[in-house]
C-alpha cells in the first residue's frame, strides 16, 4: 500500500490541518515526521475548534492511530498538555498515539537559547526553542524520549547539559534565567513525573509503521511548516530547523523512499508567510490588511500577523518539482471572493531579466520583482458550493491557470473552514 504524504507548497499555514483532517477518515495510521510545537493547525469540527501543535490531526478522527516520528521535537510538557486537552474535550488518545522513542526532547534551555543567541529575533522564530533542540541533535548531544525513561541516565545526560548552558552563559556574558543546579533538579523531577505519564505512548515506531506496511495498512504523513521553510530546499536561513518537504517523510519516520508514492500538495489560493525573509509576490500593505481580515491570517502558534501577498507560481512550480506532487490541493478560495482583479505572479524579474525558477541566493531572490498575470475575479460567496460546475465561471478560470502552471492535477479546492467545504475537480475540467 502506497504511503500519502501532505505537504505545503508555500511558507506553512496552507490549510494543511483541514486537508489532513478530510484525508484522515479513510487512513489507518496519521503521522508526523519532523517540527515540533512551533507548527500549529486548526481543524474545524461543527462548532468546534482544535489548534494542534504536536500531535497529528488524524487523532480527531476515530478510526486512525497517530505517530509523532523521531524527526521531530518533543517538549514533554507540551506534549502532555495537548495530550490532557484532547481527553478533557472527549477525544481518546491513550493506545491511539504513539511517540517514537528516538524524538528528540526539547527542555526549558533550549528556549533559553533562542533568546541568548538572538535566534528568535534573527529569523522570527515562534521562540519555543526548537532551533536549539535540532542543533542539540545534529551536534549528536540531544537527549532522546527513551532516555526519559531511564532515571540514572536522564541525570547524567542533564548535568552535561547544564555544564553547557553554564559555558554559553558565561561565554555571552549574561546570566541564565534560573539558577543551574536548581533547574537542574526542577527539570528531573518534572521530566520523572511526565516520564511516568507518558510510557504508554513512547514507543519503537519504526517497527510499528513497517509492521503496518506489511499489512498493507494505509498510512498518510503530515508535513509541518510548508517547503520553503526546509532548512535545506526554503529560503535559508529564513526557515525552519528540520526537513518539511515530502523526503522529511522518508527519513523522519524510516519509512523507505520508495513507499512515498501519493504526495498531496497544499497551497492557498494566495500566499502568506510569517516573519522575516523575502516575498516576491507580497502585496502594500493596505491590501495587504484587507486579505489579511478576510482570510483570518493571524498565526496559530503565535497570534502574529501574517504577511500576504498574490498566488507565487514561481514558486508553486518549485514546489510540485521539490516535493514530487502527484495532485494538488487549492485552499481558502472563498477568501478571494468580491475581489475584482486578482493577480498571479508568473516569473521573477531580476538585473532586467525574467527568470521562470527562483534563485538559491536567498539575497538575490529578495532583490527580484514580481511578474504579474492579471486575472478576472468574482464576486459570489464560494463557501457553500460543493461541485466544480457550480463555480463562477471566473474562479474556474483562476483555478484552471493555476493548474495549468503547476503541472501537475488539482484535485480539490476548500472553500472554507468547515469539514464538509471541499470541491473536488473533476478530471474532465482539464
Ligand atoms: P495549517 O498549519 O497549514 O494547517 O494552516 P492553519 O491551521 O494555520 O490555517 C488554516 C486556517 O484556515 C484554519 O483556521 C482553518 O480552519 C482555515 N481554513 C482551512 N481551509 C480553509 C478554506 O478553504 N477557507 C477558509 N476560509 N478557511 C480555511
Amino acid at each position: 500500500m502506497p504511503v500519502t504524504v501532505v505537504v505545503g507548497c508555500q511558507w506553512g499555514d496552507e490549510g494543511k490541518g483541514k486537508i489532513v483532517d478530510h484525508l484522515a477518515k479513510g487512513v489507518d495510521w496519521v503521522a508526523r515526521y519532523q517540527g515540533g510545537a512551533n507548527a500549529g493547525h486548526t481543524v474545524v469540527i461543527g462548532r468546534r475548534s482544535f489548534v494542534l501543535h504536536l500531535v497529528p490531526s488524524g487523532i480527531l478522527h476515530p478510526r486512525p492511530r497517530c505517530v509523532i516520528g523521531h524527526g521531530a521535537v518533543v517538549d514533554p510538557s507540551y506534549l502532555m498538555e495537548e495530550i490532557d486537552g484532547l481527553v478533557s474535550r472527549g477525544i481518546p488518545v491513550e493506545g491511539r498515539l504513539f511517540v517514537s522513542e528516538g524524538a528528540h526532547v526539547l527542555l526549558p534551555y533550549h528556549r533559553w537559547l533562542e533568546t541568548l543567541e538572538g535566534q528568535d529575533v534573527r529569523v522570527g522564530t515562534t521562540k519555543r526553542g526548537v532551533g536549539p533542540a535540532y542543533t542539540d541533535k545534529i551536534s549528536r548531544v540531544g537527549i532522546r524520549m527513551l532516555e526519559l525513561l531511564q532515571p540514572v541516565r536522564l541525570r547524567r545526560r542533564l548535568d552535561e547539559h547544564v555544564e553547557r548552558v553554564r559555558v554559553l552563559f558565561a561565554a555571552a556574558g549574561q546570566t541564565p534565567p534560573q539558577p543551574l543546579d536548581a533547574a537542574r533538579d526542577e527539570w528531573q523531577a518534572t521530566l520523572s513525573g511526565l516520564a511516568h505519564r507518558l510510557r504508554p505512548y513512547i514507543a519503537d515506531t519504526v517497527t510499528m509503521l513497517h509492521e503496518a506496511l506489511a499489512r498493507g495498512e494505509k498510512i498518510l504523513c503530515e508535513g509541518a511548516q510548508g517547503t520553503f521553510l526546509d532548512v535545506d530546499l526554503g529560503t535559508y536561513p529564513f526557515v525552519t530547523s528540520s526537513t518539511t518537504t515530502a523526503g522529511g517523510a522518508s527519513f523522519g519516520l524510516g519509512l523507505p523512499p520508495s513507499s512515498l508514492r501519493r504526495v498531496v500538495g497544499i497551497c492557498k489560493a494566495y500566499a502568506t508567510r510569517v516573519g522575516e525573509g523575502p516575498f516576491t509576490s507580497e502585496l502594500p500593505r493596505e491590501e495587504a490588511d484587507a486579505l489579511r481580515e478576510r482570510g483570518s491570517e493571524f498565526g496559530a502558534t503565535t497570534g502574529r500577523p501574517r504577511r500576504v501577498g498574490w498566488l507565487d507560481l514561481v514558486q508553486l512550480r518549485r514546489a510540485v518539482q521539490l516535493n514530487g506532487v502527484t495532485e494538488l490541493v487549492l485552499t481558502k478560495l472563498d477568501v478571494l471572493s468580491g475581489i475584482p482583479q486578482l493577480r498571479l505572479c508568473t516569473a521573477y524579474r531580476s538585473n532586467g531579466a525574467a527568470r521562470p525558477h527562483p534563485p538559491v541566493d536567498t539575497e538575490e531572490l529578495a532583490s527580484c520583482q514580481p511578474v504579474w498575470e492579471d486575472v478576472a475575479g468574482w464576486e459570489a460567496p464560494l463557501t457553500g458550493v460543493r461541485r466544480y460546475a457550480d463555480l463562477p465561471g471566473e474562479a474556474r478560470s483562476y483555478v484552471e491557470r493555476i493548474e495549468q502552471e503547476a503541472g501537475t492535477r488539482l484535485k480539490l479546492l476548500s472553500v472554507g473552514s468547515a469539514r464538509s467545504a471541499v470541491v473536488p475537480v473533476p478530471t474532465r475540467s482539464r
